[in-house]
């Protein structure tokens, strides 16, 4: 009985996407458990190169069942399109269940976080604007509308729920952003309409993971977005609306906190973040302009939104922290070819707060005025992405691994070398 969970250990896009399609194959169920399309986990490989948002990693794999859970932001609009997308990019029709408690992002949804990124201005928190705070403000408040109504219920039931949750919304739409009101019938229209479609992929995938589990099959648990982004744990309020750590894959799959026994942080080999908030190591100028263009599989540009992600030098402080709070039994280390341009590697030992050094991640309103302590080694100054195995790393470079692995006291077991499938290497 075992859940192998894939979570960023930093502020997301560290290449969770990568690592999960790489093992996909060996379990049963691949899982989304939080968060919606707001975010992207790039995939290349055989079938071409996919910017995958809502669906799991393991639709590549056949005989994979992939799991959108109870806790997952559910866009009916953009799973269609990513569906229809990958079936007409070749890509044999994935088996897919979406959980019946799983919850709707509506289109007031995105509205709603529209106006009021606009209305913050330059407080704003750099939301991608897909509608998942005002979607998960929904679930606290109990009135967000599940798959599971959809099918069942009648859609007289489906029309009172979504009228008395729109009730609200119409007098923020028009007192605070002096917006349109909401028709509820049109937007029960547009969810109905939806409902044939949706229907052939809702079920209840929370009896099915703990069914897998108990007969000995293996499930692997997707995260997305990065341990800093946890609403408890990370740069609060720079965070992102669903807990992102392993730990709540119990919840936000439905399976038992026990199974979850072996917990793979991704980590990139420098550091990469989208999105507003303290992020201590970040480059400016030329040095951040050369690693994001050299970054990545294209440069460091958001896989949802397409924004330049903000870059800096590995963290051990954060990543150390990351890893904590994620629980990590091991890490996966991605990007590392991409430093092969430096002939000396900076990184991160430490944080200058207040005078003081530490190698503790304090909370957000320290970590706004956390200056880095850099430590330099040395780089290796070739080409990675052809190397298979670690002994076939130039000296530089497997130092640069062991050093990591010291500094966060987590075994690297994964080694990335570029972003196809087969550029890996094990330890
Ligand atoms: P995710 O959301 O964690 O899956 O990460 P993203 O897909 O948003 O971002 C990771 C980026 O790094 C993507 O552009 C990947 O194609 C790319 N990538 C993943 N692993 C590697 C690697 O080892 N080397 C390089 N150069 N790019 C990689």
């Amino acid at each position: 009985m075992s859940v192998t969970a894939v979570v960023g250990a930093n502020w997301g896009d560290e290449g969770k996407g990568k690592i999960t399609d790489l093992l996909a194959e060996q379990f049963r169920c691949v899982v989304r458990y939080q968060g919606g399309s707001n975010a992207g986990h790039t995939i290349i490989n055989g079938y071409g190169k996919f910017a995958l948002h809502l669906l799991p990693s393991g639709v590549f794999t056949p005989g994979t069942i992939n799991v959108i859970g109870p806790g997952v932001a559910f866009n009916p609009d953009n799973f269609i399109q990513e569906y229809d997308e990958l079936v007409a990019k070749g890509v044999p029709a994935p088996d897919i269940r979406i959980s019946d408690r799983a919850q709707i992002v509506l289109p007031y949804h995105k509205q709603l976080d529209t106006l009021e990124e606009e209305r913050l201005g330059n407080r704003s928190f750099g939301s991608t604007r897909s509608g998942i705070a005002p979607f998960y403000a929904d679930k606290a408040l109990k009135i967000g509308i599940t798959l599971g109504e959809l099918v069942a219920g009648g859609s007289k039931r489906l029309r009172e729920r979504i009228a008395g949750a729109v009730a609200a919304k119409n007098v923020l739409l028009q007192q605070l952003y002096y917006a349109d009101p909401i028709d509820p019938n049109e937007m029960a229209d547009w969810l109905l309409a939806m409902a044939d479609r949706l229907k052939p992929f809702i079920a209840n995938t929370t009896t099915l993971l703990q069914e897998t589990i108990a007969s000995g099959e293996s499930v692997l648990v997707e995260g997305q977005l990065g341990a800093l982004r946890d609403p408890d744990h990370g740069i609060f309020p720079y965070v992102t609306s669903s807990s992102t750590l392993a730990g709540y894959a119990s919840i936000g799959a439905g399976v038992p906190p026990h199974s979850i026994n072996r917990i793979i942080a991704v980590t990139k080999a420098y550091s990469s973040c989208v999105g507003a908030g303290p992020f201590v190591t970040e480059l400016t100028g030329d040095e951040e302009d050369q690693l994001r263009r050299l970054g990545g599989d294209a440069g460091e540009y958001g896989a949802t939104t397409r924004r330049p992600r903000r870059v800096g030098w590995f963290d051990t402080v954060a990543t150390r922290y990351g890893c904590m709070v994620q629980g990590a039994t091991e890490i996966a280390l991605t990007n590392l070819d991409v430093l092969g341009y430096l002939s000396e590697i900076p990184v991160c030992t430490g944080y200058l707060v207040e005078g003081k050094v530490t190698n503790e991640f304090p909370a957000t309103v320290q970590l706004e005025q956390a200056a880095p302590v850099l430590h330099k080694l040395p780089g290796w100054q070739c080409s990675l992405s052809h190397i298979r195995s670690f002994d076939d790393l130039p000296p530089q470079a497997r130092d640069y691994v062991l050093w990591i692995e010291q500094a966060i006291g987590v075994p690297v077991r994964t080694i990335s070398v570029g972003p196809q499938r087969e550029q890996v290497l094990y330890r």
